[in-house]
């Protein structure tokens, strides 16, 4: 292959999540709080808060996070579950993953995206229950409407997690610190469940400091202790860095924020690529991204071009996966989820195909993502088969050729196009060898993309329609 491969030792399959952060409260190093914030007041907060004032930019910044919002929904609803471990997600018998469970299975090493086959293993007396969103969405406005009641501002990340942006709030006396006590209280008040906040400067402080307490937790990072809270984090913990990217930072000897702030954006552009810039900031406790009520970014995509046709069905599969990898990195940085993978096969004609693969529910998690790979490239193969068997020499072009750095290129309408051929069909593996016509039929280009980007969180179900009509 053409490639120098990057996506060697990248291999771990499986739906496995690649937020550091879905585990509220499991193995949290309770006791190490940083010794400024042990006893922060929240007189001194608002304090701090307004003696740094002098770069007008700062903001105040709450992030809200239900605990283990599905299986407390389950729970609540339900009085016999409490207490108990609780798994919300597919059946441990079916190919089910765990979409969110109770603390009292959290300690026996579920958590959410594990498949459930695992985790009944682990906890075999779990109690493990259907996901009803209509319950979760009606919590979800319930808390979105306590959320109104104080700011316009709200991002929210999934149904049971938002950042406001509380700046120019004034009751209180001006203190987020407050404001987010107020908040937790109210939701508890309405719902009967408990949510935990975080309080900084910035969104990505707020995050970290809203998981920092779980559960039921309250916690505020100063603007003057920001820098040195991220310098003791291990940065499996940072938003933002995934598995592979905290193995390779491991690899790397970096293991903390304090690690991380050694290496200049230019080192770490060269190991870590677009993400530089967000590591580089965040490792000094700074982060600038705006609280966005609105998102605009509706796909994110990557592709590749190669200097020698690639003819190999696995060559083409590892270029793929190692793309598909590369973007939930990203995804997972910018905190944005997808339902739709749509993967793009170019050929050395120019002649281009794309198809897609949707979630009717749920989002999808790098496991799921790339089990849609060999699919969705088998059928753009044979579709790219069934064109020349046809001799059209109208084989259909990508409304996108011609584009260069490929990103959105999912957005187009070529989305599904071409005569349809379901799954079913065989593998145009003959792709290659038939007709001779090598030259013409290398693979010049492969691309993946993912579209219809949300707002990740880290309860969402991965596949749970499927899984659950499966038995
Ligand atoms: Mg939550």
């Amino acid at each position: 292959m053409t490639m120098s491969s990057n996506s060697a030792g990248k291999k771990a399959g499986g739906a496995e999540s690649s937020d550091s952060m879905d585990e509220d409260g499991a193995s949290r190093p309770q006791d190490a709080v940083h010794p400024a914030l042990a006893d922060v007041s929240e007189q001194g907060a608002d304090v701090a808060v307004e003696a740094s004032a002098d770069s007008a930019e700062l903001r105040k910044i709450i992030h809200v996070d239900m605990d283990a919002f599905y299986a407390s929904v389950e729970q609540r609803d339900n009085p016999s579950l409490r207490g108990l471990p609780v798994i919300v997600g597919g059946r441990p018998n079916g190919r089910g993953v765990v979409a969110a469970c109770s603390y009292e299975a959290r300690v026996f090493g579920v958590h959410s995206a594990m498949p459930s086959a695992e985790a009944g293993r682990r906890c075999p007396d779990a109690i493990f229950v259907k996901p009803r969103f209509q319950a979760y969405k009606q919590v979800s406005q319930q808390i979105h409407a306590v959320f109104r009641e104080f700011t316009d501002v709200i991002e929210p990340l999934s149904l049971d997690e938002a950042y406001l942006d509380v700046t120019n709030n004034t009751l209180f006396a001006g203190s987020a610190y407050r404001l987010a006590r107020e908040i937790k209280s109210l939701i508890l008040e309405r719902t009967g469940l408990v949510a935990s906040a975080g309080v900084s400067y910035n969104k990505f402080l707020a995050k970290i400091a809203s998981d920092y307490k779980k559960p039921d937790g309250l916690f505020c990072i100063l603007p003057e202790q920001g820098e040195s809270f991220v310098a003791s984090l291990e940065v499996g913990r940072f938003h933002g860095v995934g598995k592979v990217t905290e193995a390779r930072m491991h690899d790397l000897g970096i293991q903390t924020g304090a690690d991380l702030r050694q290496w200049s954006e230019e080192e770490l552009a060269r190991e870590f690529g677009k993400s530089a810039t967000y590591f580089h900031r965040v490792s000094r406790g700074v982060d600038h991204r705006p609280v966005r009520v609105s998102r605009t970014r509706k796909s994110i995509g990557s592709e590749r071009t190669f200097a020698d046709n690639l003819h190999d069905r696995a060559a083409m599969l590892e270029i793929l996966d190692a793309l598909c990898e590369e973007l939930h990195e990203q995804m997972q940085e910018r905190e944005l989820a997808s339902k739709t993978v749509t993967v793009k096969v170019r050929f050395a004609d120019f002649s281009t195909y794309t198809r897609a693969h949707s979630l009717p529910q749920g989002v999808l998690d790098v496991g799921a993502s790339r089990r849609a790979l060999p699919f969705l490239l088998d059928r753009a193969l044979s579709l790219r088969q069934d064109a020349t068997r046809e001799r059209g020499q109208n084989a259909e072009v990508g409304a996108d050729s011609g584009q260069g750095g490929g990103i959105d290129f999912a957005h187009g309408p070529g989305g599904e196009r071409g005569p349809g051929r379901g799954p079913g069909r065989g593998p145009g593996l003959g792709f290659a060898q038939n007709r001779g016509a090598g030259r013409r039929s290398g693979v010049r280009l492969l691309g993946v993309a993912f579209s219809g980007l949300t707002p990740a969180g880290e309860d969402r179900p991965v596949q749970l329609e499927m899984n659950w009509s499966e038995n």
